[in-house]
């Protein structure tokens, strides 16, 4: 991958890019505590892919969130290979983009401790997802609090100027700002303050089985989970067992019919166009679904091949994501060493 080139802070609190250089950074992390869906492929890595030809893209395993809740160490282990691999699969470009493991670079670990001293108590407190999360739990982990400042440290450690992220992730990316934005103007300009950029509301895939709730790695039903990595018969056989509606006719209506909507939606990520053209297109739900389930199994068909051939070299991908991590490592010292001399914690 070409190397990370240098950003300029601007003293508002905003960035751009180095003058003379047009590209943009971005980071997207994903969690190993699951196997990688469709939701995953269209909101998140198909994006990421396209993205490396035109940003400057780093992409990282994020294994050391997976532990805010209760884990396996061994399933870490191999889902975080898993994921490196269905992402090298599914077109990401180690020559192009940054692809590394979060727990092989300890300026995570060392930066998320430097901006807990920037943050408030209250602040972490008051985020939805702690408080919707430690209410449905009688003990919570410490870290269930302060990983969103571990998720500040994330994006500040490489200097991006864009934080692709769902409504789900809003709030935190707003508290990287906040903190980025506070700790540069107590200790001068440090980081490169972040924005986020919000992926379209068709991005999003919603459970087969409930279309209300979003497809998820641990939230959604399985039989409405479609894995990146499923055979084509479960496939086919998700998608034909899809809820609909009693309605008999095929229309897109997302707050009436989400069921129908989702199938609609997610036939418009595989084969492009509009969902409410290619309603038009349909007479049955049968139809429909048939039509869904060939357009799902052809998107993710040379994915599995990719990944099949991939998985019989495991040390190539372990090589792709040390040569990751030490790069990653070498912007990150920069980074930290800004902030520990900023802090004065260091004499130059
Ligand atoms: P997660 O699986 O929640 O760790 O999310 C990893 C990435 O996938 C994030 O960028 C999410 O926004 C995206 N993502 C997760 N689930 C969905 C979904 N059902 N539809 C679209 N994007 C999703």
């Amino acid at each position: 991958m070409a190397p990370i080139t240098p950003v300029t802070t601007t003293t508002a609190g905003t960035t751009a890019p180095t003058p003379g250089r047009a590209s943009v950074r971005r980071i997207t992390g994903l969690k190993p505590t699951g196997h990688l869906h469709l939701g995953n492929l269209v909101g998140a890595i198909r994006p990421t892919v396209a993205g490396q030809y035109r940003t400057e893209t780093i992409v990282f395993l994020a294994d050391l969130h997976a532990l805010t809740v209760t884990h396996q160490p061994a399933q870490i282990r191999t889902l975080t290979l898993e994921q490196a691999t269905v992402l090298l699969a599914a077109g990401l470009d180690p020559d192009r983009a940054l692809l590394y493991v979060q727990s092989q670079v300890p300026q995570h670990t060392e930066l998320h401790y430097l901006l807990e001293c920037a943050t408030g108590y209250g602040e972490a407190q008051r985020m939805i997802q702690f408080r919707e999360k430690s209410a449905r739990h009688r003990q919570v982990r410490l870290s269930l609090l302060s990983y969103p400042v571990l998720m500040a440290a994330d994006i500040l450690l490489h200097d991006v100027h864009e934080v692709p992220v769902g409504d789900d992730q809003s709030q935190h990316l707003e508290l990287t700002r906040t903190v980025a934005n506070r700790f540069n103007a107590r200790y001068g300009d440090t980081f490169t303050v972040p924005r986020a950029v919000h992926p379209t509301v068709s991005s999003r895939v919603m459970d087969l089985a409930d279309p209300t709730a979003k497809m998820g790695k641990t939230s959604s039903s399985e039989a409405g989970t479609i894995l990146l990595l499923d055979p084509p018969e479960v496939i086919r056989r998700k998608v034909l067992r899809a809820v609909t509606d009693p309605d008999r006719t095929v229309g897109y209506d997302p707050q009436r019919r989400p069921g129908v909507a989702n199938l609609l939606e997610i036939l418009a990520a595989c084969l492009g166009g509009s969902p409410t053209d290619l309603a038009a297109d349909y007479g049955s739900y049968a139809q429909l679904k048939k039509a869904v389930a060939e357009a799902v199994e052809s998107m993710l068909r040379p994915i599995r091949l990719r990944y099949t051939e991939l998985s019989r070299d495991p040390g190539y991908v372990r090589r792709v994501l040390a040569d990751g991590a030490d790069r990653a490592r070498d912007n990150a010292a920069d980074t930290v060493h800004r902030a520990k001399r900023a802090l004065g914690l260091l004499s130059h």
